[in-house]
């Protein structure tokens, strides 16, 4: 069948979803989004990616298992790397962050296919509201290079109120989305106005997240955890990667019970002490008050008041924390809604999105606009109250959160006698002065020279939602037009080995799919046997070596009870580690 797929991906600094929407024609009659497990039978695959020592890459839960293991090899949160030029080496390849970011698509993409029969070729990706153009670049290269289309990049939070209903509600009626992820934290205000969705505003820090509590857990523990210092004994990167593992499990159970345990286990030695709800909210506390800023910027920046919002709706893991959801429910006077799993909303979301694209019934009359991330503006000068010029000054053109396609004029004049050339220079950015701001490009502007004042030109900025800036710059008193187009130079590059470079990931070895619980199974073995010593290791050792032999045989009976004896072993020694 000739048929194209859509599909929609949230792309999460810890865990990527896939979703599909489903017509109403289709296979159970009724319509609406719905997640698509991996191999694992999970709808969450953690956005982890480690290359075994064959070079063979392997994605989700079992490259996150290799995370603590010598040779790992395994890269994780490289979201926060989008849009720069960092490269994470495993193995013996460096890989850039939309590499990664590929490799993880590519895996979700195999997911659906197995799952439907189909081979994906379009997707709906989403992104953080505070990822800036670089980033949303970056995202959608990553995409490319998995071989998808990217039809649309769509904020998550709009993603996220799609999946809460925002079209079935009454015109008019903002959700507040409290998107708390592993690394980033975005607030957005998004209303629907004349049948259009729209991101009002969006504030947000993108160095904030579930990560930053576990380390606020490892430093509420590590004083006491360790009095013989056996955790110094280790490597730095394996003793911070127990120490984060530890960390995540006793987060985990802080959202269920009043104290934890934390507990890692190195060489054989159980370290382990209890950490209480109090304690945690204590050590969070920077984190948390961190929260507020930017629900106040964005209420301001939509002059919105708290009050009148109709949903404030949680998303992402972290707004499992109770200690969380106690400051939201402080900070707003009300409780937040959570009826869609604060971890599935943005991938339904984006698969809503996709079939609104495909034009399925129902969502037809919705249409998205998206919010200019950033504030565009040129340089001017000014004259101080002494006489003198006072250069660098930023001066706005369009402000952030200006819904796109944008366009917007401004109008200056010449600041000294005589004037030839006006130099057009354009920054992004929220600074005062430009040296703060990032600089886009410039434009030189001939003038006929005149008295200081006397010539003017009229500055027009057309943005839209591609990220592509268009500056017109018209010189009334002639006539004269300029014009001049802003792509970003290194996108430039990196857009032009584009088919390179999507050969070259293509030519990696990936694992099986189908051999995906396998792969866990080894690394969870793996694992346990560095952990472990004397007897307890050699019975690991036996197991898996029993394991591996079944492998080889590649007969499915063997392998399921070597599987079998193995993960029971693992099981128990997981839950109860001997002293
Ligand atoms: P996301 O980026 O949206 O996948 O969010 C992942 C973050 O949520 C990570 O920091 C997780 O540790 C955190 N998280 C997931 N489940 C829970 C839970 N039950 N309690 C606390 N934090 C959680």
């Amino acid at each position: 069948m000739g048929r194209r797929m859509l599909i929609g991906i949230d792309l999460g600094t810890t865990n990527s979803a896939v979703a599909l929407w489903h017509s109403a024609e289709g296979a159970n009659g009724e319509a609406g989004a719905r997640l698509v497990p991996n191999a694992l039978g999970a709808v969450l695959t953690p956005s982890a990616v480690s290359v075994l020592p064959d070079g063979t890459t392997l994605v989700g839960a079992a490259a996150l298992e290799r995370m603590s293991l010598k040779d790992g090899a395994t890269a994780t949160s490289f979201k926060r790397l989008m849009g720069t030029d960092r490269k994470v080496r495993l193995g013996r390849k460096d890989f850039s962050a939309e590499e990664l970011s590929a490799l993880v698509l590519m895996a979700l993409r195999d997911d659906v296919e197995a799952h439907t029969g189909m081979r994906p070729t379009e997707a709906v990706i989403t992104v953080p509201a505070y990822f800036n153009d670089r980033q949303r670049k970056a995202t959608r290269r990553a995409g490319e290079l998995a071989g998808l289309t990217v039809r649309r990049l769509i904020n998550e939070p709009t993603a996220a109120a799609l999946a809460f209903g925002l079209q079935d509600k009454a015109e008019r009626e903002p959700f507040l989305v409290f998107d708390l992820g592993g690394g980033t934290f975005d607030v957005s205000i998004v209303e629907m106005f004349e049948g259009i969705v729209e991101v009002r505003a969006s504030a947000g820090d993108n160095r904030l997240g579930g990560d930053d509590f576990n380390t606020a857990l490892v430093l509420a523990a590590r004083g006491r955890l360790d009095p013989e210092g056996l955790l110094g004994k280790v490597e730095d990167r394996r003793s911070q990667a127990l120490l984060a593992q530890a960390a995540e499990r006793t987060k985990r159970a802080l959202s269920e019970g009043q104290e934890a345990e934390f507990a890692v286990t190195v060489d054989g030695t159980r370290l382990s002490t209890t950490i209480t709800t109090t304690e945690f909210e204590s050590q969070a506390d920077g984190l948390v008050r961190r929260l507020r800023d930017p629900v106040v910027r964005a209420l301001r920046d939509s002059q919105i008041d708290a009050a009148s919002l109709s949903e404030i709706v949680l998303v992402g893991g972290a707004t499992r924390m109770p200690i969380v959801r106690k400051a939201i429910t402080r900070l707003f006077g009300r409780f937040p809604n959570s009826s869609v799993h604060p971890d599935h909303a943005v991938a339904l979301g984006a698969a809503i999105q996709g079939g609104l694209i495909a034009r399925n019934g129902g969502l037809e009359e919705i249409r998205i606009t998206d919010v200019c991330p950033f504030t565009l503006g040129i340089e001017t000068a000014e004259r101080t109250a002494r006489g003198g010029i006072q250069s660098g000054l930023f001066s706005p053109i369009i402000e952030r959160n200006t819904p796109v396609p944008v366009s917007r004029m401004g109008s200056f004049s010449t600041m000294a006698d005589n004037q030839k050339q006006i130099d057009v220079t354009i920054y992004q950015g929220e600074a005062r002065e430009v040296s703060g701001n990032v600089l886009l490009g410039t434009l030189k502007v001939p003038v006929p020279p005149k008295p200081e004042g006397e010539v003017g030109i009229d500055v027009r900025f057309s943005y839209d939602s591609s990220g592509l800036l268009e500056v017109d710059v018209e010189v009334p008193l002639t006539g004269a037009m300029h014009n001049l187009v802003i792509i970003d130079e290194e996108d430039r590059k990196a857009a032009s080995d584009l088919a390179a470079r999507r050969k070259a990931l293509a030519a990696l070895k990936h694992h099986p799919r189908e051999e995906a619980a396998n792969q866990l199974l080894l690394a969870r073995a793996e694992r346990a046997y560095e952990e472990f010593l004397g007897d307890i290791r050699a019975v690991v050792g036996d197991r898996t070596r029993l394991f591996v032999a079944a492998l080889d045989t590649q007969d499915p009976r063997r392998i399921a009870d070597a599987a079998a004896a193995l993960a029971e072993l693992l099981d128990l020694l997981e839950a109860n580690p001997p002293l």
